[in-house]
This record gives structure tokens, C-alpha cells and sequence, in this order.
């Protein structure tokens, strides 16, 4: 889909910061200055190991939770000042599709009630909402005989199908995935994908597609955010993020993607990552990735490093970019 990067973004999110009190002394930063913009038509990708704050970032954009401060704005509107008729009118554009397709489908639930009730919410009579429900299901790949059953009787991917199908039925723009496929079998992954990547061109949708996993956005995001510790470390097209990674964490996400052609895995370096990600509470006024990182100096645990556009385009929050 073409993308008019000239327009305003149907999505700006300007330093946003998610922090939970999680004692007396103790805050979380789960998200922590985060500010990025998402076009309309395009897709970008939010990468980072599971605990870097990008699922809690998704859900501040859905408003499932408040920021503690920055803004989200949705097509020119700070979505935590919407009015009524708005803030109606944003839940029905806005929509998410979560991980775990067992979990997020109620099991008392048959599958027509499950897709048709954001139908039913928005006042479709009830005589029309079978067909629609029926249409939602052959868009995802499954048929009126499915309609009478209840989420156990279906597999994983199917399931997965089933919440694309009620993400769907209120008619979004903007479709927050996150992780969709990580607990499908390997089998399944790439026919969801294929999925959603033609559902975009059918539909003209906007999806901010969140995984831990920079190999499974290669092909689907036209950009790509990598988050790191509740901060973002490296933005840009994917195209350019690929072909010329800036930030050491970055280059290590980049280099542990196996390779299938055994000449080039040869010829490609891994960078291990040592150790683990710290813990998010009350972290210090550093680089968040210092411990890990090969190339730290002492500055690295002194500064925060700001955020530079090294190319149009192409932002890197790392000291060694100012040599
Ligand atoms: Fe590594 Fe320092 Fe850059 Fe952080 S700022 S990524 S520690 S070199």
C-alpha cells in the first residue's frame, strides 16, 4: 500500500512514559520517553526481547493503559481527552489483536457471539449480524459451520483467526498485533502473516505489528522501532535497519536471525548478548543496554545517550554515534 509520509501520521506517540509503583520505593518504568509516529497504510514493526516495555507500550496506544506522561495522538486527537461520542467512535477504529489466541477468546462463548458482539454494540439488528458474522469468518478463512462452536473445539491457528475476525467486525483502521503468532506452531505463523498482509491491501489498514523477533517483521513492516528496556534504541525504514544497523543492540538482534544459506552463515558473525536484561525498577540515569553491551565506556553508565537522526529517517540513541 502506498504511504503518504507528506500527511500528518495517523498515529503520534510523543515521549510516553507507562510507570508502575511496585513498592513504597519502587517504580517500574516499563516505558520510558518513547515517541515515534505511525502513517496511515503502513506497517511498523515494535522489536525487542520480551520485558522491554513494548506490549505495555500497545496497550497505552489502545488506551487499555493511562500513560503516566507523554501523549498519544490519533489523527490530530490526544486519545486520553476524547470526548464520549470520540472516545466511542476510537474504540471502534482502534483495535488489537493479542498473543495468546486461548486466552483472549471467552471459552462459554460460541464464535458468533464472540465476533458479532462488537456488532451487537454498535446496534446492528440482530437478523443482520449472522451474515456479517458469516462474511468475518470466510475473510479469515473460516466458514458458517464454524459459527456454532465454542473456542476448544478449534486449533491454535484457528483461534488466532477467530480474533482477527472480531478485531475486524467493527470495521478499524488501525490494528495493534501483538505477537499474533508467537504461540502458533511454526507450521501456522506464515499463513497468518500472508493473512494480515493481505487483509492490509484489502482493507487499507494500519497495523503497529509488536514481536521479539526482528526476522518476523523483515518482510511485513515498512519500519522498524527497537525498544530496549522501556527506550527506544534504533529507528528506521526496514530496508535501511537491515542493510545498515547503527546500534550494538540492534547488530546482536540482527546477527542471532539464523541464516539459511549455509555460505552466508559462514561469512555472518553472531554478536552474543551477555547476560540478561536488567531489571526495569528505578533504573539508573545511564545506557540502558551498558551492562550488556561490548562497547561501553565509562560514559555509557554516566549519560543517557540522546536520540540522533544519523540519516533521513534513521534515529540511533547511542554515545558512539557522535564520533
Ligand atoms: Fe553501548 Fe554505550 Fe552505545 Fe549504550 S551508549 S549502546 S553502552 S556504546
Amino acid at each position: 500500500m502506498n504511504v503518504d509520509y507528506n500527511a500528518e501520521p495517523l498515529v503520534q506517540v510523543k515521549d510516553l512514559c507507562k510507570y508502575f509503583q511496585v513498592g513504597r520505593h519502587a517504580t517500574l518504568k516499563a516505558v520510558d520517553g518513547v515517541t515515534f509516529n505511525i502513517w496511515k497504510g503502513e506497517t511498523v514493526g515494535l522489536v525487542g526481547e520480551s520485558g522491554c516495555g513494548k506490549s505495555t507500550c500497545g496497550r497505552c496506544l489502545i488506551r487499555l493503559y493511562e500513560p503516566t506522561s507523554g501523549q498519544v495522538l490519533y489523527d490530530g486527537k490526544d486519545i486520553t481527552k476524547l470526548n464520549k461520542e470520540e472516545q466511542k467512535e476510537f474504540t471502534r477504529r482502534v483495535q488489537m489483536i493479542f498473543q495468546n489466541p486461548y486466552a483472549s477468546l471467552n471459552p462459554r462463548m460460541t464464535v458468533k457471539e464472540i465476533v458479532g458482539e462488537g456488532l451487537k454494540l454498535q446496534g446492528m439488528p440482530n437478523n443482520e449480524i449472522e451474515a456479517k458474522v458469516q462474511e468475518l469468518l470466510e475473510t479469515v478463512g473460516l466458514n458458517k459451520d464454524h459459527m456454532s462452536r465454542f473456542p476448544h473445539e478449534f486449533s491454535g491457528g484457528q483461534r488466532q483467526r477467530i480474533g482477527i475476525a472480531r478485531a475486524l467486525s467493527v470495521d478499524p483502521e488501525f490494528i495493534i498485533c501483538d505477537e499474533p503468532i508467537s504461540a502458533l506452531d511454526v507450521s501456522i505463523q506464515a499463513q497468518v502473516l500472508n493473512m494480515l498482509n493481505r487483509l492490509q491491501d484489502e482493507l487499507g489498514l494500519t497495523y503497529l505489528f509488536i514481536a521479539h523477533d526482528l526476522s518476523v517483521v523483515k518482510y511485513l513492516s515498512e519500519r522498524v522501532v527497537v525498544m530496549y528496556l522501556g527506550t527506544i534504541v534504533e529507528t528506521a525504514t526496514s530496508e535501511e535497519l537491515y542493510a545498515n544497523p547503527m546500534h550494538p543492540y540492534t547488530k546482536a538482534l540482527l546477527s542471532s536471525i539464523p541464516e539459511a544459506d549455509p555460505r552466508r552463515a559462514k561469512a555472518s558473525q553472531r554478536i552474543p548478548i551477555k547476560g540478561e536484561i536488567p531489571s526495569p525498577i528505578n533504573p539508573k540515569a545511564c545506557c540502558r543496554f551498558a551492562n550488556r553491551c561490548e562497547f561501553a565506556t565509562e560514559r555509557c553508565f554516566n549519560e543517557i545517550p540522546q536520540a540522533r537522526e544519523m540519516s533521513p529517517g534513521h534515529i540511533v540513541a547511542c554515545h558512539l554515534m557522535e564520533q
